[in-house]
């Protein structure tokens, strides 16, 4: 008895007949590691320990063993008597008299504070880093001034996008837009308010194509892509001409533009089948589409028509094939 009494762990025996389960004796530890006097706490459940703090998934682990008269080992936030919390890493196991009948229990308490408060900083670490990751692979992947993506994870995302739409074989639609005599708003006004309005402009396209499954990227200079997956060339004809509008909603002025008084863009859609289309060839076909606009006068969109089925094995012949609508 000596050896428990002078153990520097928390140890402790309580009644298992009385059905409240006092406790009946505590050593040395047990009042180092908790604050109290033997005094204090023989006769009372050591539940005290707990303070208010009873929400704690591991409680119920030490409950279900002491009801099932087994061993059980748990780690749980306790109390000390001036109230500083303590984590314990407590062991309990039953004893038995010669009739086999549950007579007491023995508990083994030690202050594991000092690890568990390092390897929950530890965790809170981990946890941040892992977020400062996604930031920065989410920068990463963003053109910096426009806020968009970048066209080579645009192509990544795109190309995964069109295997799985291979299978459940929806429209892709390809959208490539081109801000108007931009070069003559960079001679009039600067190359600073030049960036400024493609900033401007990224923004606005990102509200454009807001979908979760929506892509909008800076493809070069003052030209991004797009792309959406779409059932009918009626929701690309309204998306192209949404863009149309939202930049020209932006109201930046633009007093040396051949088309308007403020900055215009000019947009190329087309309707593609993942199934019968490359990548390459849906947006080489979607830029011709944009040169028509352009040559039309700028300020505005043109689609073409009907799905592009274009395997990349025969592009030029289906692209020779295509109609351009008016807007
Ligand atoms: P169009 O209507 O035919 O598209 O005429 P445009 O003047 O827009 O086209 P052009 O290709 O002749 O000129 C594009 C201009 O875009 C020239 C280039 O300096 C400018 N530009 C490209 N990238 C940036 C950029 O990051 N910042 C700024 N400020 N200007 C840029
Ligand atoms: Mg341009
Ligand atoms: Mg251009």
């Amino acid at each position: 008895m000596s050896a428990i009494e002078s153990s520097t762990e928390g140890i402790t025996i309580t009644d298992a007949r009385h059905p409240d389960m006092p406790l009946v004796y505590v050593n040395r530890g047990f009042e180092a590691v908790t604050g109290y006097r033997r005094e204090d706490v023989l006769g009372r459940n050591c539940r005290f320990l707990q303070g208010d703090d009873v929400d704690q998934p591991q409680l119920e682990a030490l409950r279900s063993g002491m009801r099932e008269a087994r061993s059980v080992s748990v780690q749980i936030r306790n109390y000390r008597k001036d109230g500083r919390l303590f984590w314990n890493q407590l062991s309990v196991a039953p004893i038995f008299d010669e009739q086999g009948q549950l007579t007491h229990y023995i508990g083994v308490q030690k202050d594991v504070t000092d690890s568990v408060v390092i390897q929950l900083s530890l965790r809170e670490r981990e946890r941040e880093l892992i977020a400062i990751n996604r930031k920065l692979e989410d920068l990463a992947a963003h053109d910096g001034l426009t806020k968009v993506l970048d066209r080579q994870h645009f192509l990544d995302v795109l190309d995964d996008r069109w295997s799985d739409n291979r299978s459940q074989a929806p429209t892709v639609c390809l959208f490539m837009i081109d801000v108007d005599c931009f070069k003559q708003f960079n001679d009039s006004y600067g190359h600073a308010a030049g960036d400024a309005a493609l900033a401007q402009i990224g923004m606005a396209l990102r509200k454009v194509f807001c979908r979760d499954t929506d892509l909008i990227a800076r493809y070069g200079g003052e030209e991004f892509v797009a792309a959406t997956t779409s059932n009918s060339n009626e929701d690309a004809a309204t998306l192209a001409q949404n863009v149309c509008r939202a930049i020209r909603k932006l109201q930046i002025s633009h007093g040396n533009s051949t088309v308007a008084d403020v900055l215009t863009v000019s947009v190329g859609v087309v309707a593609v089948d993942p199934r019968g289309c490359s990548i390459d060839a849906g947006l080489r076909t979607a830029d011709d589409a944009l040169y028509e606009a352009k040559e039309l006068g700028r300020n505005q969109y043109r689609i073409v028509p009907t799905p592009v089925v274009d395997s990349a094995a025969r592009p030029t012949a289906a692209i020779n094939g295509l109609a351009v609508g008016r807007m």
